[in-house]
């Protein structure tokens, strides 16, 4: 037989392209820029000892936030946890911590650095734990679908409302255009509100969140909401669809809820007779039509600490966090939705050796991967975080 060798070549970055671990930059984007850094060995059995010493040398020099979705093995080190809009607050309401370290992705670092001191600094272990929703609103395509709206001449009629999942200059536009940041705990108060300051929303970038609070909360039609994809010209509408419609949806998913289906529900209803099905509001609308309970993550836990001894779960959210609310409910029969894994690949980025790295970095006196937002962008994005603060 003859001998063959092989070569693996890494492909070039292409727009596409998800970039490798710490590998490769894109500025421009949340896909993930370069990790500088000597990271432990994940295999390293001292990484708890040494993530513990580093912690306590800094002491209340250090706030290590966790959201919800992270692993186990960083969630030991939180000093909080939540989700992402509780988590900045949190940050903000400590302003003598220097050092914020954020277990979380990148849009949620932003979102600190804004609500916090200028003296603080914002820690992202890994610079490559982006939001791939987030990603899917880029300013650029967003200022071009704007400018369509003012050649409709319908922009004095559209408040621009954002998901707290965005980038920071998307908040900015939001922001600068009179209009609102969102979570997925008051969608429904920030569109009220919205309409009563206009009669269309321009809803970004989650097309599922902005559908199912527009239809299921508010009583508005399917054919109310039309759906702007930024790859096409006229993001593939009509000028009459764009006029008639009240929410203009981006074309923007989360792709870790984007995944759940309407046949994940069917078979577990199937499989698990009396299964109470509770699934978070980015999921696609045919889906929260058809389980028993949405809401968001704060939401998912609080239902669960409230839900009897015996009742069955099967819980259409992240899987680190579904693993955990069944390990904390042992009495209960709390399961994942699909069948298949579907860890948020962002937020896994965010392991317990970028987080020794992180934290020893700090103790050596050097600040590793500060995420800081200009102050223009940072002004504006407050504006419509203000707003959002400020809802009835
Ligand atoms: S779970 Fe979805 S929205 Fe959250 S960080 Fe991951 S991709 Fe983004």
């Amino acid at each position: 037989m003859a001998n063959v060798t092989s070569t693996w070549t890494e492909p070039s970055n292409t727009p596409l392209t998800l970039l490798l671990l710490g590998k490769g930059t894109d500025p421009a984007s949340e896909r993930g820029v370069d990790c500088p850094g000597d990271l432990p060995a994940p295999s390293d059995p001292d990484l708890v000892a040494r993530a513990t010493a580093a912690k306590a040398a800094l002491g209340s020099r250090v706030f290590v936030l966790g959201h919800h979705y992270q692993r186990d093995e960083v969630i030991q080190f939180a000093d909080v946890t939540g989700d992402s809009f509780k988590l900045a607050q949190q940050a903000a309401a400590r302003p003598e911590a220097e050092f914020i370290v954020f277990c979380g992705v990148h849009f949620m670092a932003e979102s600190a650095d804004i609500l916090t001191t200028p003296a603080q600094k914002v820690i992202l272990p890994d610079l490559a734990a982006g939001c791939s929703m987030a990603d899917m609103a880029v300013l650029g395509q967003v200022e071009t679908a704007w400018e369509h709206f003012e050649d409709l001449g319908i922009t004095d009629q559209i408040v621009p409302v954002t998901y707290m999942n965005s980038s920071a200059d998307i908040k900015g536009f939001v922001g600068r255009n009179k209009g609102v940041v969102c979570t997925s705990s008051n969608a429904k108060r920030a569109l009220d509100w919205s309409f009563e300051q206009g009669s269309k929303v321009f809803f970004l970038p989650d097309q599922h969140l902005g559908r199912n609070t527009a239809v299921l909360e508010m009583g508005f039609d399917l054919d109310d909401c039309v759906l702007y994809d930024p790859h096409k010209p006229k993001g593939g509408l009509t000028d009459e669809q764009l006029r008639n419609a009240k929410m203009i949806l981006w074309r923007g998913h989360c792709s870790v809820h984007g995944r759940f289906t309407i046949d994940s529900v069917r078979e577990v209803r199937e499989r698990v007779p009396g299964v109470n099905v509770l699934v978070h509001p980015e999921c696609r609308h045919d889906v929260v039509r058809a389980a028993d309970y949405v809401g968001s993550t704060e939401y998912i836990i609080r239902a669960l600490d409230a839900a009897p001894s015996g009742s069955a779960w099967a819980v259409g959210t992240e899987l680190n966090l579904v693993r955990r609310l069944a390990l904390a409910h042992p009495d209960k029969q709390v399961m994942f939705l699909d069948r298949t894994v579907c860890y948020c690949s962002t937020m896994n980025r965010i392991d317990l050796p970028h987080l020794v790295w992180a934290l020893e970095e700090l103790v050596a006196g050097r600040v590793p991967n500060v995420i800081t937002v200009d102050e223009k962008t940072a002004h504006e994005a407050r504006v419509a975080l203000d707003q959002m603060l400020a809802l009835p």
